[in-house]
């Protein structure tokens, strides 16, 4: 049985979705003005990691992440390199995307952009009106906090906590804490809308899309844990108003804030690292393995040293891995006494590694399981290992691989790439020989037979003349 902590309740809860096997799952994606940094990578590897259990879990997931491609962060930007908002949101989602690929995340099904969805955005902040939980003021729209009485119940904040946020400066809100909907704005990008030229509100952003894909409810809502609030406890208050169903989302799940050498990071103390970063020094394995060593809520503290333990343990299992690989030509077919206490172990480590996925995602109890497992399988295989056993230890190791994202990178695959990069060359030099010594019918052979494994080779048909 699956539980997972949800943080409208505050409570572990068992995880059952709202139609029978079929998960919505919506995280929020990145605002597109830079490129995307470390705090974002381990956001997106936990939900990848959370997507990639579920769906191994049986549940059919459909992973929907929005791009915020309108805000305010992204204009400034654009004025300062003197591009089109747009054209600098849309260049940014790029590198996004190479990041994604980076880290080995290909679980999203789809990404939604603010800006094509508009027409969405003004039919919600338009019935939000006409149901009177939004008010227009000098072409802005805000949404009345006062009028929805559930508000604070994400944050766990009471009606005079809330008070001590200010959220826009405009003294012509009802009340301190409403939010913007929709701005009156000039300059691009701007769209037309009932009450004018403009553009969105950020939260309005989430609500719409996922009304349009998902409905009025759904399942899982992830983010950052410095989202709750006002980001998704706006949300709440748009989407149920408008739709009168409660709840928006059955389960909120938030991830943990990442510090760098204790310190929060930030651009004006320069500690900020970006995923391109971290690329030129670590592969993406290394970094999914530090960020799964923690738990998903947990804060984490960035420090290479820990990045380079990381490294070690990976490296480690990796080893591990191989000594397996190669045994196995090696060995029989024949299961001996001493097979049965590996077999156990594999099956005592499967055991606990899905017992810790299953509560609340535990990754890093996971994990420890899997180092469990491979230093018992270091100790106790060898050339008498019967060849089933060694089987099954390769698969447990590959089914934690799939489920973490780890050992698609082998050290000795690439190994093995080289080596064969290399033959390829002396090959072809070879057939130069041969050529030269007009040895035709061995040199178009291997020509062919090269040509057969894709590796075409033009030749100068006048040499033979
Ligand atoms: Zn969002």
């Amino acid at each position: 049985m699956l539980k997972v902590f949800n943080t409208l309740s505050r409570k572990i809860e068992e995880f059952q979705p709202i139609n029978g096997n079929r998960v919505n799952l919506f995280v929020c994606g990145p605002t597109v003005y830079d490129l995307s940094h470390i705090g974002h990578a381990r956001t997106y590897i936990a939900y990848d990691i959370i997507v990639r259990y579920l769906r191994f879990k049986g549940y059919s997931l459909f992973y929907l992440m929005n791009i915020t491609d309108v805000d305010d962060k992204i204009i400034k930007r654009a004025r300062e390199t003197n591009q089109h908002p747009l054209e600098l949101a849309n260049n940014f989602a790029q590198e996004f995307y190479k990041d994604l690929a980076f880290l080995g995340i290909k679980s999203i099904n789809l990404f939604a952009k603010a800006s094509e969805h508009i027409k969405e955005i003004i039919f919600q902040i338009d019935e939000l009106i006409k149901k009177e939980y939004a008010y227009v003021v000098d072409g802005n729209v805000y949404f009345n906090v006062s009028k929805f009485k559930d508000y604070g119940k994400l944050s766990h904040q009471t009606k005079n906590e809330l008070k001590r946020h200010r959220i826009e400066p405009d003294p012509k809100k009802k009340n301190k804490i409403d939010f913007s909907l929709w701005k009156s704005r000039k300059g691009k990008p701007v769209w037309k809308s009932p009450w004018g030229e403009g553009r969105p509100g950020w939260h309005i952003e989430d609500t719409a899309i996922t009304l349009t894909y998902f409905g009025s409810q759904y399942d899982v809502h992830g983010g950052a844990l410095e989202l709750i609030f006002p980001h998704h406890e706006a949300e709440i208050a748009q989407a149920e108003s408008m739709t009168g169903k409660k709840p928006l989302v059955k389960y909120w799940i938030h991830t943990g804030i990442v510090n760098v050498n204790g310190l929060k990071m930030s651009k004006s103390l320069g500690n900020f690292i970006t995923i391109r970063d971290i690329a030129k020094k670590y592969n993406s394995e290394i970094l999914r393995l530090f960020f799964a060593q923690s738990h998903y809520r947990s804060s984490i503290d960035f420090r290479e040293d820990n990045l380079k333990k990381a490294g070690e343990t990976l490296g480690n299992l990796n080893r591990i891995y191989k000594k397996i690989y190669d045994l196995l030509d090696k060995v029989s077919d024949d299961l001996q006494s001493e097979d049965e206490a590996v077999i156990k172990k594999i099956e005592e480590y499967e055991h606990k590694f899905y017992s810790a996925m299953d509560n609340d995602f535990n990754t890093p109890l996971a994990i420890s399981a899997l180092i469990s497992l491979g230093k018992e399988l270091d100790k106790r295989i060898n050339e008498t290992t019967c060849k089933g056993t060694l089987r099954l230890a390769l698969e447990s190791f590959d089914r934690f691989g799939s489920l973490l994202g780890l050992f698609e990178y082998k050290e000795w695959n690439r190994f093995e790439e080289k080596i064969v990069n290399e033959l390829i060359k002396i090959i072809i030099k070879l057939r130069e020989y041969l050529r030269k010594r007009k040895e035709w019918k061995i040199s178009d052979e291997i020509r062919d037979k090269l040509n057969k494994m894709g590796i075409s080779l033009e030749d100068n048909i006048d040499e033979r003349n």
